[in-house]
């Protein structure tokens, strides 16, 4: 539900700003407007910067009749030498070359230092005027008064045992993205993903009735069925158990795995129908902007003022 809400909250900062390209005469803000940065070339930047390419390719100059597809540029920018780096070096450069076809300037091994709103500074130099930046470089945890800092790790998580629980506590747990069990195997903690919060919630509640039971209980340890990506339509990449796709059959692969997540058969059908439907139209819905319109000016709200 929570990227559900952050995906249609997402695409109507994107259409605000777009819009906002139409009622704007300074050409230094148009280019601003039309330059889309994403910080993070993990699995959610790779992706978005794929989404924001095939947006540029197929709805910009459909719902936009003034503008030009070559006006827009997307950036995706990576702190690590490659992107994708929980994935293989296949998904590595398979990905890159998607990227570089659909015409996203990736950089690697950069940092953006600072934005305020129009410039973004990079370390290596670069300067990016920009008023679309994207932030998928990781989440912060917020964590209650009363935890104290030696418990939060560097990456902002909470240092747990391996069960769960709190360094320092008995009765004090944490799973999933805010928790990061520090191993030899997992320095950094497991990944910020779905599959490992999900194990890790199941594998709690049984432990906690083990420890209510006075049984033994059993570290957690998280079972990888894999990882994939998509770089908009037709491409992805997936590594499983050591096979390494892309392409078509990864993509395909993509979209049995979130369908096959999806609560209920009826939902599961609606969603694969208004999936082919996009596919074969190559269009999507709901990208309406209405707004107030004013009847003594009789002008319609831009929302810019
Ligand atoms: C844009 C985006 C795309 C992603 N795509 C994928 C993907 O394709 N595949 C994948 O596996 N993972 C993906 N992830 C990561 C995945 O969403 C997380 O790993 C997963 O949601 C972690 O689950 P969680 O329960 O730990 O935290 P969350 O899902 O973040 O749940 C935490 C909940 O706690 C609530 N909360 C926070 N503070 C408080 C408080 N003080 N009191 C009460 N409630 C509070 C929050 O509102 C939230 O609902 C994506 C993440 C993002 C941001």
């Amino acid at each position: 539900m929570k990227n559900i809400a952050e995906a249609l909250n997402l695409r109507s900062v994107i259409l605000q700003n777009l819009e906002s390209v139409l009622f704007t005469t300074d050409e230094k803000e148009k280019v601003a407007l039309l330059t889309f940065v994403v910080v993070g070339g993990g699995p959610t930047g790779v992706e978005l910067a794929g989404a924001l390419a095939e947006m540029r390719q197929l709805i910009l100059t459909k719902d936009y009749h003034n503008l030009k597809s070559s006006e827009m540029t997307v950036y995706l920018m990576e702190g690590k030498p490659k992107l994708l780096s929980s994935m293989s070096t296949v998904a590595f450069s398979k990905a890159k070359e998607f990227l570089k076809r659909a015409q996203v300037k990736v950089y690697n091994g950069v940092h953006v230092k600072s934005y305020d709103g129009l410039t973004l500074r990079v370390d290596d130099g670069t300067i990016i005027k920009t008023k679309n930046v994207f932030w998928t470089a990781g989440v912060k945890g917020v964590f209650p008064a009363g935890i104290s800092k030696n418990m939060i790790t560097k990456s902002n998580r909470l240092q747990t045992d391996g069960i769960n629980r709190l360094k320092g506590h008995s009765n004090i747990f944490a799973i999933g993205d805010a928790a990061a069990i520090i191993t030899e195997e997992t320095p950094e903690g497991h990944p910020g993903v779905a599959p490992v919060a999900l194990q890790q919630g199941k594998h709690l509640a049984r432990n906690l009735e083990a420890l209510i039971n006075g049984e033994y209980t059993v570290p957690f340890k998280y079972k990888d069925k894999g990882s994939l990506a998509t770089i908009g339509r037709n491409r992805a990449v997936a590594d499983i158990n050591g096979v390494h796709l892309h392409g078509f059959f990864a993509w395909i692969l993509w979209g049995l795995v979130h369908i096959r997540s999806i609560a209920g058969f009826s939902s599961k059908g609606i969603i694969f129908f208004n999936w082919a439907i996009n596919y074969f139209t190559k269009n999507s819905d709901n990208r309406l902007i209405i707004r107030p319109f004013d009847k003594k000016t009789k002008k319609i709200s831009t929302g810019i003022e």
